[in-house]
């Protein structure tokens, strides 16, 4: 049972062959078993779970029918959850239980989602490799001497390893493609602004954005369906109708004009992952698409463009954790100054205190014009990059990450060396524009991921290509071994 994809258990669900009762106990049961070996949950809600999965039955009983109506899910554990722990893989949260439920997890159990608990995660989604997490480092189920990829590493190793069809997740930088791309999965990063960020505690305002971690295309669209749509309490939120994305899957992929851009090939790229790509993209021209060859002049400097931006959002955004009206707090503060100072202090990890201090200082006077206004100068540059290239081409495709998933603590000790792994995806984010990973084969036993990027509000189009390749090719069914 705990094989099937999303849309499987639609069909099953539908055809009354099992309850989401039953599915959502067998899932439990397998969490319960497997998930010690993995660590991808720090919350489970089986008392919530069962009583959402009784609901849905109810409701299907009744007439009612959805794909996500009685679908079991996670939800990252960023996303507010109305009297459940939501702790951002932070100390500093360990003990907050949100007021209320993020937009995206209220819209999903309104669809009938089945919520079976909080995914672990990188501190306030600050990592690649899910190892700065207060609760501890996620395995990767393809070799549990690797890390998962990050921040979402937790949805990702749990919906790899099959302890459940699909979860939430969000990304800043990567933080849905890369460990998509690390565990098997396909995982898509919509357009900035088009599901809400409202209840979803913020990193970088600017570059988050939620989206669906899943085996598969089909089952991303469906995801995205009920995550997706405009809302008055996030501001930046668009007010666009949102498609019928599953309807877009079928689309013949003749004629359509793919991108790969001449940067992706540098030096610093694997070579086995360039032959993937390369054998993925002879894939696609068999299905009808034209390569070009582009150029993304700007790309090079969008790392340290987005390792000034997103720290400086952050400062910010972290400012409001002071020990007085959320989380931690210090024992016995002394003064108000020792309050913040300690609360501030024994709350945040080390990588969060590094990119506050990152951010502050790139904020302050006399800097700023250096950095942060520098950098928001570059990002307009990457932007207009994509603009031009989407001109001539309608999805851009390169390698997710250049390297595969590498080993649990080998780049503790330099955090630059991490931040460089993010190359192909901080882009996207600067941009605001959507970008999916799908899985492309293996390197040493590991998963490699192709990653696709399309015009602002293309989401279909990516989840087609995506479909079009996984009719084709069978990479996304493989499953690790021991799960
Ligand atoms: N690895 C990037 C970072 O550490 C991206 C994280 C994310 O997308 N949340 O900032």
């Amino acid at each position: 049972m705990h094989q099937m994809t999303l849309a499987e258990i639609a069909r099953g669900l539908a055809d009354k062959k099992f309850s989401s009762e039953e599915l959502t106990k067998v899932l439990l049961a397998r969490i319960a078993q497997l998930d010690p070996q993995l660590n991808s949950f720090i919350s489970l809600t089986e008392d919530l779970a069962l009583q959402q999965a009784k609901a849905a039955d109810a409701r299907r009983a009744n007439g009612e029918s959805g794909a996500l109506l009685g679908a079991p899910i996670a939800h990252k554990d960023l996303f507010c959850t109305q009297g459940i722990r939501t702790s951002c893989g932070s100390k500093m949260l360990d003990n907050f239980k949100a007021p209320y439920d993020a937009t995206v997890v209220a819209k999903l159990a309104a669809a009938g989602a089945v919520t079976l608990g909080k995914t672990n995660m990188d501190e306030f989604a600050m990592g690649s490799a899910n190892e700065s997490s207060y609760y501890g480092a996620v395995k990767n189920p393809w070799n549990l001497e690797h890390v998962p990829g990050g921040s979402s590493g937790g949805s990702a190793a749990a919906v790899a390893a099959r302890l459940l069809p699909a979860a939430t997740a969000t990304d800043t930088g990567g933080s849905i493609r890369q460990p998509a791309a690390f565990t098997n999965l396909t995982g898509l990063k919509p357009t900035y602004g088009r599901v809400s960020r409202w209840g979803m505690i913020a990193y970088a305002s600017s570059l988050d954005q939620g989206g669906p971690l899943a085996r598969t295309a089909e089952d991303c669209a469906i995801l995205l369906q009920g995550m997706a749509g405009f809302d008055t309490n996030d501001s930046t939120s668009i007010d666009e109708p949102v498609p019928d994305y599953s309807a877009s899957l079928n689309t013949s992929l003749q004629g359509l004009r793919i991108g790969v851009p001449k940067e992706y090939f540098s030096a610093g790229l694997d070579p086995r992952i360039a032959e993937l790509i390369h054998t993925s993209i002879k894939e696609l021209e068999k299905l009808g698409a034209v390569i070009k060859e582009i150029s993304l002049p700007n790309m090079q400097h969008a790392i340290p463009a987005y390792y000034v931006i997103a720290p400086a959002e952050a400062s910010s955004n972290l400012s409001r954790f002071d020990g007085v009206r959320f989380g931690y707090r210090c024992e016995d503060p002394k003064n108000l100054e020792d309050l913040y100072k300690r609360s501030r202090g024994e709350g945040f990890g080390a990588e969060v205190q590094r990119r506050i201090m990152v951010g502050a200082y790139a904020l302050s006077a006399g800097y700023y014009d250096a950095y942060y206004l520098k950098a928001q100068k570059i990002r307009r540059l990457v932007k207009n990059d994509f603009m031009a290239a989407f001109n001539e081409v309608d999805i851009i495709l390169g390698p997710t990450t250049p390297n595969p998933a590498w080993k649990l603590g080998a780049k503790n000790s330099d955090p630059v060396a991490a931040y460089l792994e993010d190359v192909y995806t901080i882009t996207a984010n600067l941009a605001g524009l959507p970008g999916l990973s799908m899985p492309a084969g293996f390197v040493d036993g590991l998963p490699v991921g192709v990653q696709l990027l399309a015009p602002y509000f293309q989401e279909g189009r990516l989840l087609n290509v995506a479909h079009q390749y996984q009719l084709n090719t069978d990479w996304h069914t493989r499953t690790p071994t021991g799960f």
